[in-house]
């Protein structure tokens, strides 16, 4: 059985009175543990793609399921990062975080929270920071509290969407590598849909181009085999 898959699936929008099929005959199948990245250009339909498998956008024909179960709407086993962090601004780094973490796990110590939390605020070089709040970080810090609340959810699936598309080419360089180290230690199955071929290639172990839109639909899977 499929560990994550989409079958036959499409949609259409409704805009200003006409209807146009943004995918079309969408078909994929990810197996657990896989880093796969969907490379297309912008409004080819890539975030419609990747929120299939969030649960956020019902496709309208086909199948989207995991382990053969559909997939219905959003879940604590896919964790989702995107372009723009989302940080609540009165909270700081550990209390975004732990925001999170309480919405999973209930019944944990009060060492045990916190060791876990900032764990994860260390995995991603944000310690001196821990007592910061968003608007006394970097674009590229935030992003980071973004992508260590979302690990620290402990989520089967990481669903990334455009996730380091606002930062500067160097910041992006390093957040790039860091995910890489991060994931090469746990090895969950990663989603990255990505406008950037270079970035594509660099992180994932196939890449995927969508085709442009209208009736954008996946084009056949290229292994990435270099060594990293
Ligand atoms: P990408 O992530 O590749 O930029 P999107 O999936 O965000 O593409 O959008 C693909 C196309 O579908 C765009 O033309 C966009 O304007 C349109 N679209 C996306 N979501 C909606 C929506 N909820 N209602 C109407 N049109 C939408
Ligand atoms: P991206 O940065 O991935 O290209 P967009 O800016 O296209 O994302 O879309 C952001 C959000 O707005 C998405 O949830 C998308 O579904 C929605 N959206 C995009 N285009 C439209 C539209 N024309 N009408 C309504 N919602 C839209």
């Amino acid at each position: 059985m499929s560990f994550l898959e989409i079958k036959n699936a499409s949609k259409s929008y409704l805009n200003g009175g006409k209807r146009s099929e943004v995918l079309t005959d969408i078909n994929l199948d990810i197996a657990e543990g896989e880093f796969v990245a969907i490379v297309g250009y912008s409004g080819a339909g890539k975030s419609t793609l990747i929120n299939f498998l969030s649960g956020l956008v019902k496709s309208d024909t086909g199948t989207v399921t995991l382990e053969g179960k559909p997939i219905t709407g959003p879940g604590p086993d896919r964790g989702l990062i995107f372009q723009n962090y989302s940080l609540l601004p009165w909270l700081t780094v550990f209390e975004n975080i732990a925001l999170a973490v309480d919405e999973i796990f209930h019944d944990w110590s009060a060492d045990k929270r916190r060791e876990h939390i900032d764990r994860y605020i260390a995995m991603v070089k944000l310690t001196r920071a821990r007592d910061k709040k968003p608007h006394e970080l970097s674009g590229g810090m935030r992003q980071r509290v973004s992508v260590a609340r979302t690990l620290a959810m402990n989520p089967r699936i990481l669903l990334m969407d455009e996730p380091f598309g606002a930062l500067d080419a160097l910041t992006r360089g390093d957040l790039q590598q860091e995910t890489l180290q991060i994931w090469e230690e746990d090895k969950r199955t990663v989603v990255l849909i990505t406008n950037d071929p270079d970035e594509a290639i660099l992180m994932a172990d196939r890449v995927i181009p969508l085709t442009a839109g209208p009736r954008a639909t996946l084009g056949p899977s290229i292994p990435i085999t270099l060594p990293r």
